[in-house]
């Protein structure tokens, strides 16, 4: 078993994450089998409670983890499934360390950050990799914040424990070009090399992510100064077109051949080089696509970069699957009304992404609206497809005031409802209805000719529920049942009839998707906007 631990130095946002998911998608390539686990050194227990701005995205596991988004990353470049035991907090090592000395397991001693704090850090290490050769694990933060030292104390004992051969570390780090000196700069890449060896650990490869190329004399300096090989200095640019473009870039960098000789691995250079042909397959389609459309997604954290972060990449895999370039147009839905609304008229699509709260909402049922009234195609993901049945109840079946419960807990008419067992919940975190469940999918319907199958599962994140009290008007009115629960028998997918493709699904179908295998819905929406696009040009 081999572990590889990912650090990053000098700022965050260096991209260690996409890095660490790069490399464990190149490691795939050479049949090993491999893990990806995430350290966070914050106290949340988990970041379901934080907002969007303060984390990005959330995202969800098979098994229902609130995680953070780097593990969307990781399921989207390699094959592995995630589950809790691959995001770990420190709120989550506290957590159970304190719950172990109320039990008293460890009776008589002074619990202690060394060993208790790093030894319950290091049984999760070991946990994460059960059952592949390599487990990659990227530590959050930067090295020098307080909150990760007894992260990095761990990763430092581990390696003593496992012995070198078996533990590689990746320090990614800024290298900075200033523009005054008209130079890159690597001494902020030095210095956080040095805050690790102050703490006993001394990277293996160090990642440079910088904008400009570095040049040999640099990398000779960044080997001297942070004692790694030459060959170990890697730069790291930023790709100029898609994040998919990673893994050949870094491929092209030998990343993977310095973890293969620092870990002792063995080497597959002919299965490598076959299998990279799958990336670059990738990345030709996205950028010399036979189509292009331009689709909406009206949200209301839309300047965030992150936010949304699945549902992006999921378009963009959908484009994938029909040989299309997707421009996506981030709408802001606080400042889309009935009388701005004529500005959607230039999509192919528009998506209405799940959210919480009641910032925005008229926003996206007038976009909803405008989607059904136009034949323009609309997917609506959790709260989005609650606002298609808030819509459709409010203005085809002339129910004013139907809403969700969750706007207005008053509503003489809750089209949306909070579940029963949700009723009596008090603590918040990891509350909602969350993971897998299955869905039986109705004959006929967009979303079973998209699937090709009659049953699915996928993840969800919800506390409230399309209310079945109103089942039998709005399916009258022509808002289809096209998904159920058969378990629950609760609603999971509607659609519009006399309407090419207007979905909504309770569940999150962005979490499933990936470059190299882009999710059915997403798939077929996208086809849905090439085929409105063709319609509209015919009729020009
Ligand atoms: N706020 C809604 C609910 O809790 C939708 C959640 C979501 O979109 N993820 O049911």
């Amino acid at each position: 078993m081999k572990y590889i631990f990912v650090t990053g130095g000098v700022v965050s946002s260096l991209g260690k994450g996409l890095t660490a998911a790069a490399l464990g998608a190149l490691l795939e390539l050479r049949g090993l089998k491999v893990r990806m686990q995430k350290f966070d050194p914050y106290l949340n227990v988990d970041p379901g409670t934080m907002s969007p701005f303060q984390h990005g995205e959330v995202y969800v596991t098979d098994d229902g983890a609130e995680t953070d988004l780097d593990l969307g990353h990781y399921e989207r470049f390699t094959s592995g499934k995630l589950s809790r035991a691959n995001s770990v907090s420190s709120g989550k090592i506290y957590e159970s360390v304190l719950a172990k000395e109320r039990r008293g397991d460890y009776l008589g001693v002074t619990v202690q950050v060394i060993p208790h704090v790093t030894n319950e850090i290091k049984e999760r290490i070991v946990k994460g990799g059960e059952g592949v050769d390599v487990l990659i694990t990227e530590l959050g933060g930067t090295t020098g914040d307080i909150e990760g030292l007894p992260f990095l104390e761990a990763l430092r004992q581990f390696q003593l424990d496992q012995g070198r051969d078996n533990v590689c570390f990746v320090h990614c780090a800024l290298v900075p070009y200033i523009r005054a000196a008209g130079e890159l700069k690597t001494k902020p890449a030095q210095q956080s090399t040095a805050k690790l060896r102050e703490i006993g650990i001394q990277p293996d490869i160090l990642v440079c992510r910088t904008e400009r190329p570095l040049t040999l004399e640099m990398r000779q300096k960044m080997s001297l100064y942070c004692n790694v090989p030459v060959s170990a200095v890697v730069e790291c640019r930023d790709v100029p077109f898609s994040i998919y473009e990673l893994p050949l870039m870094l491929a092209s960098e030998h990343l993977d051949n310095e973890v293969i000789k620092s870990l002792h691995l063995e080497n597959h250079p002919h299965i490598r080089h076959r299998n990279l042909l799958q990336w670059k397959d990738i990345v030709r389609k996205l950028k010399y696509p036979a189509h292009h459309v331009k689709i909406g997604v009206v949200g209301k954290y839309i300047e965030l970069q992150d936010a949304y972060k699945s549902i992006y990449e999921a378009i963009t895999h959908g484009g994938i699957a029909n040989d299309c370039g997707v421009e996506i147009k981030r709408i802001d839905s606080e400042e889309l009304t009935e009388q701005n609304i004529e500005s959607l008229k230039d999509l192919d699509g528009v998506l209405v992404p799940g959210g919480f709260g009641d910032r925005g909402i008229d926003g996206k049922i007038a976009a909803a609206r405008y989607a059904r009234e136009n034949g323009l195609p609309y997917f609506g993901i959790c709260l989005g497809m609650q606002i298609a049945v808030i819509e459709y109840a409010r203005h085809v079946l002339g129910l004013e005031d139907a809403t969700s419960t969750e706007f207005n807990p008053e509503t003489k008419n809750p089209v949306v409802d909070i579940m029963e067992e949700q009723k009596q919940i008090v603590n918040k975190g990891a509350s909602m209805r969350l993971g897998t469940y299955d869905c039986s999918l109705a004959a006929g319907s967009n979303a079973q000719a998209a699937y090709g199958e009659e049953n699915i599962s996928e993840r969800h994140r919800h506390r409230y529920e399309y209310n079945n009290k109103y089942r039998d008007a709005l399916v009258a009115a022509g808002l289809k049942v096209a998904g159920t629960n058969p378990t629950l028998d609760l609603v999971e997918i509607v659609e519009a009839e006399n309407h090419p493709w207007y979905v909504g699904v309770q569940f999150h179908p962005e979490f499933k998707s990936k470059p190299s295998a882009p999710h059915p819905l997403f798939a077929a929406f996208i086809k849905a906007a090439i085929e409105r696009q063709g319609r509209r040009s015919a009729a020009k």
